[in-house]
């Protein structure tokens, strides 16, 4: 199999329904952030690559530039390093000689990293509107009122918060308060039986599938142990005694990307190319997961496609520039690698992140001006630090 036919499987072309249209607003309290202030260079700038070179070789050792798996190629190849969010965060802190963390990547994410970094290293996202509409979903005033509504029920006491690394900093906050920890999409199992040795109940936030596939596939735990949170509706839209029952309380968020999978898509490749593997991560929804062959996180789904033996051919349920990057890598080992559906599924506020916005940022700290810094209060960050303390300390699987 060829390049040029592994990108004829993947050419779907973006649609304004398929390109979510996330980051749009200009709210500073939204985790969607607000708009850049900056003069942006021109996208058709043909000095683009050479701008963004030159600028990251005079700032030197002071800069180190994070690139999240979902991000784009022409970011990608200014990446010191690539991982999934909790990965780049320890990266930037391993090298406290940067000055200058650029995580390319989301508001969470570098929320993470300054958490996680030294007092003397700035982290900089290069577009303050690159937010995460899953972290979105979970805001600080809703937490606490659900907490409310789980005290008036008379169980608060008894429920351990878990929540996802794609969340806000305020929200890991919420969790380190009340004893409980963060988790990834890797350590999600660990993470629920340490819950459920602290506790009898989970208030697992910002995702509902995350949250009830690892409770369903790896605890054993049924459909009817998990009740949905709305915090849109009054108590939650659930009643005192459905609190009482459930072990798994998930909250109503999910992911606007791998939320798009559907069981159509699965049967459809099935359909289309027979022998094929699916594999998705676990924030698709539970029917997809339940249909799919493989299940796993950012780095499993790498490290399951680098195994695969030559000739085999994988429909992969992620965001689609990590997709399309895999699908060329491989091509050359005669591994045919598909996304899982017809359309495009473009994390749009991780697309946020391009060339241009690279180049103003780059150009910016090395002419010595301060740009997009990410800053966590401290109170906020030292209770998030405690929540994801709690995650490096779960006993390794
Ligand atoms: S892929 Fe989903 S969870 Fe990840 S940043 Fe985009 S919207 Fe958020």
């Amino acid at each position: 199999m060829t390049t040029a036919q592994t990108r004829q499987d993947l050419a779907v072309q973006p649609t304004p329904l398929a390109l979510l249209l996330l980051g749009r607003e200009a709210d500073p309290r939204s985790e969607r952030g607000v708009e850049c202030p900056g003069d942006l260079p021109s996208p058709s700038d043909p000095d683009l690559v050479e701008r963004a070179r030159a600028a990251k070789e005079k700032l030197g050792d002071k800069v180190f530039v994070l690139g999240h798996h979902y991000q784009r190629d022409e970011v990608i190849q200014f990446a010191d390093v690539t991982g999934d969010s909790f990965k780049l965060a320890r990266d930037a802190a391993a090298r406290p000689d940067a000055e200058y963390i650029v995580f390319c990547g989301v508001h969470f994410m570098a929320e993470s990293a300054d958490i996680l970094t030294s007092d003397d290293q700035k982290v900089v996202l290069p577009d303050l509107a690159a937010g995460c509409s899953m972290a979105d979903m979970a805001t600080a005033e809703q937490v606490a009122e659900c907490w409310d509504v789980l005290t008036e029920a008379g169980v608060a006491e008894r429920v351990v918060p878990v929540s996802y690394m794609n969340s806000s900093a305020d929200i890991k906050a919420f969790t380190g308060k009340h004893g409980g920890t963060i988790c990834t999409s890797s350590n999600a199992e660990r993470a629920l039986n340490w819950a459920f040795e602290q506790g009898d109940k989970v208030l697992f936030l910002p995702d509902q599938h995350l949250g009830r596939n690892t409770a369903v596939r790896e605890l054993g735990l049924s459909l009817e142990d998990c009740v949905l949170y709305n915090p849109h509706k009054p108590n939650g839209g659930l009643t005192t005694q459905q609190l009482r029952d459930a072990k798994m309380i998930l909250w109503r968020g999910h992911c606007s990307v791998h939320g798009r999978f559907s069981l159509d898509s699965v049967q459809e490749v099935r359909e289309r190319l027979p022998g094929v593997n699916v594999l998705v991560h676990p924030e698709c929804k539970h029917e997809v997961v339940a249909a799919a062959d493989h299940v796993g996180s950012t780095e499993y789904i790498i490290k399951t496609l680098e195994a695969a033996p030559a000739g085999s051919t994988w429909a992969v349920g992620t965001e689609l520039n990590l997709v399309q990057r895999l699908a060329n890598r491989f091509a050359a080992q005669d591994k045919k690698i598909v996304f899982l559906d017809r359309t495009v599924c473009f994390c749009s506020t991780m697309n946020r992140i391009d060339l241009p916005h690279l180049v103003w940022t780059l150009e910016s700290l090395a002419e010595g001006n301060e740009v997009n810094r990410i800053q966590v209060d401290k109170e906020t960050a030292d209770f998030a630090q405690l929540a994801l303390e709690r995650m490096l300390a779960l006993p390794q699987g």
